[in-house]
């Protein structure tokens, strides 16, 4: 129970790699808010088997690619429990298609919910945590180093969202704060299923 005491956001954990990561947090003792963006009764299942597992979680809501939810979202977080010490910026993805064909509301949308909740999430959680062991996890793809047709606005963002991190961690590092990013492997999920490998990793 290492993370004991902990608060710990997980966005886009109703499902998927987000919804391992959230449950992991709470074995190890962390609170664990979850999050999506519109499958509220799925989150509420995880919450639930996170509970029956003996750990303590909760749920929120928002589409991060909208306005300043991801300010948002980190804010109400913060408020459950007057402390926020983790969080993973998990919810991501998506393919664009090919770059020819590109109008501009996926490339906002895209770049929204890749880079822009990023910068949004993390700038709420510098403010307001003041916890002497934070820590930031964005999750990453491999697609920003390694490329693939049709995802290359996610693949972009999620670039930005690194080298954000990188810039991060030199501000927060005096503080305690860590900042990460992580590129998990190819990972069957709800995300990448019925797509074609080896273009299937968003
Ligand atoms: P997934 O199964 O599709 O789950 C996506 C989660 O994100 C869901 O909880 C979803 O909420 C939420 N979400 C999606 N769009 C959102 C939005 N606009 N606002 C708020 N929440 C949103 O995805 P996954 O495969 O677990 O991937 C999770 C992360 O890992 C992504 O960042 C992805 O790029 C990265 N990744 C995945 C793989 C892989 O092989 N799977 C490989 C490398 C990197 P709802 O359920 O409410 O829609």
């Amino acid at each position: 129970m290492r993370l004991a005491g902990r608060v710990a956001l997980v966005t886009g954990s109703s499902r998927g790699i987000g919804a391992g990561i959230a449950r992991r947090l709470a074995a190890d003792g962390a609170h664990v808010v979850l999050h999506a963006r519109s499958q509220r009764e799925r989150a509420e299942g995880v919450a639930q088997a996170i509970r029956d597992a003996g750990g303590s979680a909760e749920v929120l809501m928002g589409d991060l690619a909208e306005g300043e939810t991801a300010s948002r979202l980190v804010a109400e977080a913060f408020a459950l429990k007057g402390a926020l010490d983790i969080l993973v910026l998990n919810a991501g993805g998506g393919s664009s298609g090919l770059a020819q064909n590109l109008d501009l509301a996926t490339i906002d949308r895209g770049l929204a919910l890749n880079l822009r909740a990023t910068i949004l999430a993390s700038a709420e959680f510098a403010r307001l945590t003041q916890s002497p062991h934070g820590r930031i996890v964005f999750i990453s793809s491999g697609r920003a180093t390694h490329p693939a047709p049709g995802v290359s606005v996610g693949a972009a963002a999620k670039a930005g969202s690194e080298a954000f991190m990188r810039s991060l961690a030199q501000e927060l590092g005096p503080r305690g704060i860590t900042c990460n990013a992580v590129a998990p492997g190819c990972t069957r999920t709800e995300m990448i299923a019925g797509q074609t490998w080896p273009d299937a990793v968003p």
